[in-house]
């Protein structure tokens, strides 16, 4: 109407004058100088009248270059000088909830505003935007869920992801979802925004949108291969580089002694001596990427590592140094051995420091700081400093080759969690972080040949996670047949995958039959949490047992809270097995950790407490935040009482809540059978498994339960389980299987199947009865 255009217009008026003032005040200017001095800055007319001319296109840049901070805030300031700026409203996804964060303050600040104004941002049960925002990060999940209330993301005039080269899960399923909308709104606009150079795959799934490159400014790196780096060390490397004429024979016995190589040292091959055994068989023999995964170790050698650092503290000239680890185990171990090393460890000539995800963002902030003159920085870092984070002065990269990444075992249905070689495009992305002030060096501790059978690009993640909660959002969305949808995937996932998932969630009851989303899928859905996890906490309203369930739902999906600090395993695990003495359950202990953390909390004790059991209190705070969370939304969906005030009346009886655990993780489950020293795990599908040591049940002499539900397996050299909880036979006779349309029936059969696999005749034969009296029960 008029009064709403005419309001429109006095507010864009509004923002328009904002903006003016405050890039004409002496702070703008100097903020505006400086973002004028970043590569972006001379493309971005280029960009801005490609954004207009077209629907989609593709930006891609060096790290640092601008894109994030930048691109965004273009479009913004345009619409604003164009006083559109009130009807305006920029949306742009971040792979992860503390870049989203991170970036929308900088952007808010390189504004002269606080967040919150005209840029905000919101991930997972947070955020931080006003009525008037028109600039959001968010993460990608938060939009996947708006378009599940908005489908068609409805006053939104522009969508930007960010980081598309990672090819996370869920951007890939989002780029699905807009090339249909914008079919429905020609007037969208949909910005991809890419690290490295695939953008011509992006272009190409929208029909060749065009491409915007933004050319970098770093210097040359030069680059060390391991041939190099040891005889630049002071080691020798002699390689079989004629492989090819020793014959199948032989071929043959080198594989077996690699293959005996690898067994002896899985994680970490820990001395130089190793790392060149490794390197022998490594070197001059490889061709293809197949042969690369059965000649190498897991991890090259720790010593290696410490010999190239101490050469460049020693012999290089000033420069920070960023050394690409596995993971934040490895981090850990390695940061220990250095700090025992006299020159490595010595505070007056070296600032070790580490950076991975999930450390406390004030300990992150450390990694950006300057150190002493005269002080080398050396920052342990995990793949996450390859784009997300940017440390300027770094000169000099150690790269290991490694990454661990998640990938899932289709034929097994289960996912892994190994290190394994990263891609060329990864090793380029690692190199190029050396050149970002001047000239840098790079060392790559992997032979040259090595690297040539490198992948061209990284496994997309719908290819190598399990598709579940995906799968019920397609669902959600009424995004027509599971299979077809991701069939129109930019590189569709196998069909073995998707039928894994799409069984998984009928056996849970979230989809029927006809592959229909249940009531129980819908509740799923609004739950911002893994369909087992979701589900839980729907048995625990329903049985009235939620705090417990909160408890663990949330301490599941934030992290682990009990610690295991490297040196002091026996001390923590014995503090974790006083929670569950008897009870033979990790989840249990959880909650017994948590409440007691409560308790001292209540008495001003918590910290003391924390530091007596090894508890993480950071991690608990996360739980009580999230408890909270959980709450309010089963309240919004109607699970809960509106008019429960907290969950102090609720039961907190045991055997309660190992029902509701039976019932949430089937069909996790594995059999007990306790022998004279050991005790016999199995699954149906895996047979035998193992237990993580720092499970309670890891520990104990036997567990007299006969079953054990598990919310997760993961496959390392076996299939480990991660916390389990004892259940008896009545337990998962009432509450193992399924409750949806197939009713009581489906749910009998599907327990039938087990029961029979593990043989346990006289379960059956009260299963049977059970069922009979059951199916009159109903009848009547
Ligand atoms: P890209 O997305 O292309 O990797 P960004 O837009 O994130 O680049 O960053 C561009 C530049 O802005 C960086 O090189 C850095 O100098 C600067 N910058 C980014 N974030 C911050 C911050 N929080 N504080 C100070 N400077 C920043
Ligand atoms: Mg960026």
């Amino acid at each position: 109407s008029a009064v709403m255009e005419k309001i429109l217009r006095q507010k864009s008026l509004r923002l328009q004058n904002q903006q003016k003032d405050w890039q004409e005040s002496p702070e703008g200017q100097k903020m505006l100088e400086f973002r004028r001095s970043l590569p972006a800055f001379k493309e971005k007319d280029a960009l801005l009248k490609a954004i207009a001319e077209n629907q989609v296109i593709v930006v891609s840049g060096e790290t640092g270059c601008g894109k994030t901070t930048q691109l965004p805030q273009y479009i913004l300031e345009s619409e604003i000088e164009a006083s559109r700026g009130a009807a305006c409203s920029i949306i742009c996804t971040q792979p992860r909830r503390i870049s989203a964060m991170s970036v929308s303050e900088r952007v808010a600040a390189e504004r002269g505003e606080k967040l919150g104004e005209s840029v905000g941002y919101k991930v997972r049960l947070e955020g931080m935007k006003g009525r008037d925002t028109r600039l959001l990060f968010c993460t990608t999940g938060v939009l996947l869920r708006r378009l599940l209330v908005d489908r068609d993301l409805k006053g939104v005039s522009h969508v930007i992801i960010d980081e598309i080269h990672e090819r996370g899960m869920n951007e890939d399923f989002l780029l699905i979802v807009l090339k249909e909308l914008l079919r429905r709104r020609p007037e969208l606009r949909l910005i991809l925004m890419s690290a490295t150079l695939n953008a011509e795959l992006f272009s190409s799934y929208f029909g060749g949108a065009p491409t915007i490159h933004i050319p970098g400014f770093t210097y040359p790196v030069r680059v060390h291969f391991l041939e190099n780096i040891l005889e630049m060390t002071g080691y020798r490397l002699t390689p079989y580089n004629q492989i090819d004429d020793y014959g199948q024979e032989k071929k043959w016995k080198m594989q077996k002694q690699a293959q005996a190589f690898r067994k002896r040292k899985s994680e970490i091959a820990s001395t130089v001596e190793d790392a060149l055994e490794a390197a022998n068989f490594k070197g001059y023999s490889l061709r293809t990427q197949e042969s690369l995964s059965c000649w190498c170790p897991d991890s090259i050698g720790f010593n290696l590592i410490e010999h190239v650092l101490c050469h460049i503290v020693r012999k290089e000239r000033p420069g920070a140094v960023l050394v690409f680890m596995t993971g934040w185990d490895d981090i850990n171990s390695l940061k220990d051995q250095l700090q025992s090393h006299p020159l490595l460890g010595d505070p007056s000539r070296v600032l070790l420091l580490a950076c991975h995800g999930s450390m406390a963002s004030s300990e992150q902030r450390l990694i950006f700081d300057k150190p002493e003159e005269g002080v080398r920085k050396i920052v342990l870092a995990t793949n996450m400093a390859e784009t997300s984070i940017t440390i300027n002065d770094v000169v000099f990269v150690v790269d290991c080759g490694k990454a661990k990444e998640t990938s899932y075992d289709a034929l097994n249905n289960t996912p892994c969690l190994l290190p394994s070689w990263i891609s060329k495009a990864a090793a380029r992305q690692r190199r190029g972080r050396a050149g970002r002030v001047q000239p840098g060096e790079c060392y790559h501790l992997y032979p040259r040949c090595v690297h040539d059978a490198f992948a061209d690009y990284q496994l997309p993640e719908l290819l190598r996670t399990p598709l579940q909660s995906l799968c019920l959002q397609i669902k959600t969305l009424q995004l027509g047949s599971i299979s077809e949808f991701l069939a129109r995937a930019l590189q569709p996932p196998e069909p073995l995958s998707v039928q894994n998932a799409v069984e998984y969630l009928k056996t849970i009851g979230a989809l029927d039959e006809n592959e229909n989303l249940t009531v129980l899928g819908r509740n799923l859905s609004m739950l911002p949490v893994e369909p087992k996890l979701g589900k839980m906490l729907i048995l625990g309203a329903i049985f009235n047992c939620l705090d417990p369930i909160m408890t663990i739902v949330a301490g599941l999906s934030v992290k682990d809270p009990f610690l295991m600090p490297f040196d002091k395993k026996d001390l923590a695990e014995s503090a974790k097995a006083q929670f569950a003495s008897h009870d033979y359950s990790d989840h249990l202990a959880l909650v017994r950790a948590y409440e007691g953390w409560k308790d001292a909390e209540s008495q001003q004790a918590g910290y003391e407490y924390c530091w007596r059991n090894f508890l993480s209190a950071q991690t608990l705070r996360a739980i009580d935040s999230l408890k909270k969370q959980f709450f309010w939304l089963l309240k919004d969906i109607g699970l809960v009482d509106q008019n429960a005030e907290n969950c102090n009346t609720w039961s907190h009886d045991e055997h309660l809540i190992r029902a509701v655990f039976c019932s949430g993780l089937f069909p996790g489950i594995c059999s007990v059978v306790n022998k004279d020293k050991t005790i016999a795990l199995k699954t149906m599908e895996d047979g035998q498994v193992l237990l993580y040591s720092n499970s309670v049940n890891a520990a104990v002499p036997r567990i007299p339960f006969p079953w054990l539900v598990f919310n997760e397996k993961v496959k390392v050299n076996s299939v480990f389980l991660r916390d389990s909880t004892g259940v008896s036979d009545s337990v998962l006779l009432l509450f193992g299987g399924k409750v949806s349309r197939g009713g009581l029936d489906g749910h009998l059969k599907m327990l039938g199947g087990y029961l029979e696999f593990f043989m346990k005749p006289q379960l059956a034969e009260t299963y049977l009865s059970l069922k009979k009296e059951l199916e009159e029960l109903i009848q009547r």
